[in-house]
């Protein structure tokens, strides 16, 4: 028989009981995030009786947190800075994207056995698909080789893209860098290059040559927000992709300068931040996110 216990807004019968599945965000600091509202919502919409929580964890605490996710049996988690890579080292196995990465993003526990994937790049991908847009074939220029530029490099040679032209400051994530080349060139059939981002002569010519440009640097958000790595429109060509992974300010100055180019296909964060999340939806539930929905109630 259904309960009667009243929730804020109403009856809460078969959702939040004894059958509960638990998903977990497991980052330091994490109570900013948007994904509890989005997974919740998705959760809620369809009628699962899952929820989704934050844990505001640090690599001091990630074992035990991991150890939790067997011992109470919950269905998985997402994770989050610093814990990416840390994570790596508790889990019993890895996607393929996730070891060329070497970072996961989300856990599923399988009666025990915890399996890690990296599902960025897999949103990248969805988004421009949802958009008519095939990472196919197409050659692609991209600034960034971090969190959000790695596994977008790793998913796009996987699905296929013909080549990819990474362009990068010398700082702290060169090396990184370097390994992404290195481990595209390995394991796909994918062409692969590294250059300088002083070299912006080189920077024109690709962007002039590229079916897609994207931006997965921190160029365009906080505290750079008035910043671009592409300002002269010349640059662009109307039917290309340009693509900022940005998602806060909405329009990026890069954004404003690809309109002012002419470019058909301009797009902004929202899309990839979404499907990432929708492809963990479906490692957990086996079910599609109503992404439209999410995208109509969230922004
Ligand atoms: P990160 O710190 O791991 O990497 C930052 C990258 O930007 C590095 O490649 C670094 O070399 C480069 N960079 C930093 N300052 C620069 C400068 N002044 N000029 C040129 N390059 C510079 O950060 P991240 O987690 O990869 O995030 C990068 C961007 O991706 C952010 O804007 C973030 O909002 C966005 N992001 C979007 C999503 C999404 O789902 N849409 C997800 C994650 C991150």
């Amino acid at each position: 028989m259904a309960n009667k216990i009243t929730g804020v807004n109403g009856p809460i019968t078969g959702w939040l009981d004894g059958h509960t599945y638990l998903i977990g965000l497991m980052a330091y600091p994490i109570r900013h995030s948007m994904s509890p509202t989005m997974h919740n919502n998705a959760f809620a919409k369809l009628g699962l009786n899952y929820t989704y929580l934050c844990f505001e964890i640090g690599n001091d605490k990630l074992k035990g947190a991991v150890d939790a996710i067997r011992t109470l049996d919950m269905r998985g988690s997402n994770v989050s800075m610093p814990n990416k890579k840390e994570v790596i080292q508790y889990l019993d196995k890895l996607s393929p994207a996730s070891e060329m990465c070497d970072a996961v993003n989300t856990i599923v526990n399988d009666h025990g056995v915890l399996t890690g994937y990296t599902t960025d790049g897999i949103g990248f991908v969805q988004s421009l698909k949802d958009e008519g847009i095939d990472i196919k074939g197409k050659v692609m220029t991209l600034t960034g080789a971090g969190g959000a530029a790695t596994p977008i490099a790793v998913q796009s040679a996987l699905d296929g893209a013909k080549e990819i032209r990474i362009f990068n400051i010398k700082d702290d994530k060169w090396a990184q860098a370097e390994k992404n080349v290195k481990t595209i060139q390995e394991k796909t059939d994918c062409q692969v290059s590294l250059t300088e981002l002083t070299d912006q002569e080189a920077f024109k010519q690709s962007i002039a040559e590229s079916d897609i440009y994207c931006d997965a640097t921190s160029v365009g958000m906080k505290p750079l927000e008035d910043k671009t790595l592409v300002s002269d429109p010349s640059w662009f060509h109307e039917d290309m992709v340009v693509f900022d992974t940005v998602y806060a300010p909405r329009t990026t100055k890069l954004m404003q300068v690809a309109q002012k180019a002419g470019v058909k296909h301009v797009f902004d964060g929202i899309g990839m931040m979404i499907d990432q999340g929708a492809a963990s939806f479906k490692l957990w539930t086996g079910k599609e996110m109503p992404t439209d929905y999410i995208r109509e109630i969230m922004f």
